[in-house]
């Protein structure tokens, strides 16, 4: 499952760097976390990094994007394919 930002986010530019997979970005009003690019860090970290750090605990898991362990992974695989060939 992909994560999202909630509107609770207090812009503290904390999380961006942390992500592992870029997927985090400075949206129209908050941040926000591009559902094709979030592994939930599957496959590089134990706890998704955005997570842990958010001071204000406004990101959580984001069921429009309901995608399994196994799902994940293979999301990274692909993606970790696709920085290798660019
Ligand atoms: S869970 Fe990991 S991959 Fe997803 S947005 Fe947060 S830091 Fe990035
Ligand atoms: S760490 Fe939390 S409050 Fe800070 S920018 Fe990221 S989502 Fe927003």
């Amino acid at each position: 499952m992909a994560l999202k930002i909630t509107n609770e986010c207090i812009n503290c530019d904390i999380c961006e760097p942390e992500c592992p997979n870029d997927a985090i970005y400075m949206g129209s009003e908050f941040y926000e976390i591009h559902p094709h690019l979030c592994t939930e860090c599957v496959g590089h970290f134990d706890e998704p990094q955005c997570m842990e750090v958010c001071p204000v605990e406004c990101i959580e898991k984001d069921p429009k994007h309901d995608e399994g362990k196994e799902t994940l992974m293979q999301k990274y695989q692909a993606l970790m394919a696709q920085k290798v060939s660019n």
